[in-house]
């Protein structure tokens, strides 16, 4: 019998600036269908951990994999365009001069019509369809966070990397475009890893929630079990201001 490997795992991660450790030691799983969140306060080096994954940024410390391969130390390092890996980031804006679905292609190979059909397949998934041939500005900023959405998810992506994709949007729309977006990334079997500063957001999403703090990980584990067992004073105010 083989064991599935995590879709991504990262192990002993360090990443240091004028010799301070911004991410210290991080080591982390995400397994095949899963949300695992990455929450913590700001300035606690969620992005940095995410920018050393995607390929952008490189580690001081540590390995990692996705489906159980390596694909960077210190020594080795596979090229960002060669992880497949998919980015969601708050300020990743859709290009303005394409259309609704030459942004969702861009990232696809293969011939015109295949790449036509997995196109409408995604925005058929994300509502959006009837925008196809549309540019971007027509679109609400709840709009064009779906076709980010499908545009990340078009290569089919081993693991998907989000970082605070939903802080731009407007209060009202949050919750039900976090739904949304779950029953995408459901249907399209990804796996994800989600940066967060809002317990909210993690508690809503998250399978696994890894709770961070100046660098480290304090503290993992399902929702329900670090919300009514923190480990400590300050996981407890970081979860206060949920109601
Ligand atoms: P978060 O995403 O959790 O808010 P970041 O990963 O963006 O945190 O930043 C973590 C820390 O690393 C912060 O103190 C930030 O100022 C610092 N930092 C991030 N990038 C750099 C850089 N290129 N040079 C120096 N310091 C940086
Ligand atoms: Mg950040």
């Amino acid at each position: 019998m083989s064991v599935t490997p995590p879709r991504l795992e990262i192990r002993n991660l360090v990443r240091r600036f004028d010799g301070r450790p911004v991410v210290d030691n991080v080591s982390l799983k995400v397994m095949p269908g899963q949300v695992t969140c990455l929450l913590g306060p700001s300035g606690c080096g969620k992005s940095t951990t995410l920018r050393m994954i995607a390929g952008v940024e490189m580690q001081d410390e540590g390995e990692i994999y996705v489906d159980g391969r390596l694909i960077c130390d210190t020594v080795f390092r596979i090229p960002p365009e060669r992880r497949h890996i998919g980015l969601m980031f708050q300020d990743f804006a859709l290009f303005p001069h394409l259309t609704v679905g030459d942004n969702v292609a861009f990232g696809l190979s293969g011939s015109k019509d295949q790449k036509r059909a997995r196109v409408e397949e995604l925005l058929d998934k994300v509502g959006l369809k009837r925008f196809i041939d549309g540019f971007p500005y027509l679109l609400s900023g709840g709009e064009q966070q779906r076709v980010a959405l499908a545009r990340a998810l078009a290569p089919r992506p081993r693991i998907m990397l989000m970082d605070e994709p939903f802080s731009g949007l407007d209060n009202r729309l949050r919750d039900d475009i976090r739904d949304q977006t779950l029953e995408v990334l459901k249907q399209e079997d990804a796996a994800v890893l989600l940066v967060t500063h809002e317990p909210e957001e993690a508690m809503r999403m998250a399978d696994e929630i890894a709770l961070m703090r100046d660098g480290r990980i304090v503290q993992q584990g399902a929702p329900y079990n670090i919300y009514y067992a923190p480990r400590d004073k300050q996981a407890v105010a970081f979860f206060s201001d949920i109601n």
